[in-house]
């Protein structure tokens, strides 16, 4: 009899696996990302394997098999029908936990970013300004990854003033030290740096226009993609 294991996680995806199987990528707070083997889920759609669905927050049971974890039992603890109901609230949702699921490491014991996740999805059911609230997850997530941005002046050597956007370089950079492109304005300098420093309850009386909005997400996504690719294999999982 293999040995059972349990915990709880966020499902951040689900994807149809063989003929009547699914798997379903868990974040965790003991154990990081967990991708997790339902067999003949797709049978039992109606009964556990309804709780495997994309945005709840589950509990399993399970048992490791030839290196795979493989589902035994599936409990629904919480849904955000909200989030589903509003397009544009699901819409970040769905790019917060995708920024999850490149974040997460497997077996990570670390609670963090479980957490954190939990609390935006909870934020969003409860109405914060979805594009702001998945902004400063997204900002918070990569700090607890070790990959924040540094955003108080130069990350070389630490001026103020006129900074342009180096995601190679981790952050804010000068024009001496080599920023390139346009500068970077006032206002959305100092929206990266209201998203990432203040409480998240602050949220909803933030006040960003939507233009330094869409470019804020803009530079957070090159930003992610700049730490995706200069970090060795294994760092961000094995996503399939
Ligand atoms: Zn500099």
């Amino acid at each position: 009899m293999a040995r059972l294991s349990r915990t709880q996680g966020l499902v951040l995806r689900i994807q149809d696996y063989a003929e009547t199987d699914r798997i379903a990528v868990l974040l965790t707070p003991d154990r990081g990302r967990l991708d997790l083997l339902a067999k003949g889920a797709r049978r039992l759609e109606r009964t556990s394997g309804a709780a495997l669905d994309l945005l709840n927050l589950v509990r399993v049971i399970f048992y490791l098999r030839r290196g795979l974890a493989l589902l035994r039992e599936v409990e629904l603890l919480r849904t955000f029908p909200r989030i589903r109901e509003e397009l544009e609230r699901l819409e970040e949702a769905l790019v917060g936990l995708q920024w999850a699921r490149s974040l997460a490491v497997k077996g990570e014991a670390d609670p963090r970013p479980f957490k954190l996740t939990l609390q935006f999805l909870e934020g969003l059911e409860r109405g914060w300004p979805p594009r702001l609230a998945r902004l400063a997850y997204c900002l918070r997530l990569l700090a607890v990854a070790g990959h924040g941005p540094h955003l108080a002046g130069c990350v070389a050597c630490g001026q103020a003033g006129e900074l342009f956007w180096a995601p190679d370089r981790g952050g804010l950079l000068c024009g001496r030290c080599g920023g390139q492109g346009e500068p970077l304005a006032d206002k959305v300098v100092a929206t990266l740096r209201g998203l990432a420093s203040l409480p998240p309850a602050a949220l909803p009386r933030l006040q960003v226009d939507e233009e330094t909005q869409a470019e804020v997400a803009e530079l957070l996504s090159r930003f992610l993609e700049a730490q995706l690719a200069r970090s060795e294999p294994g760092w961000y999982s094995n996503a399939p």
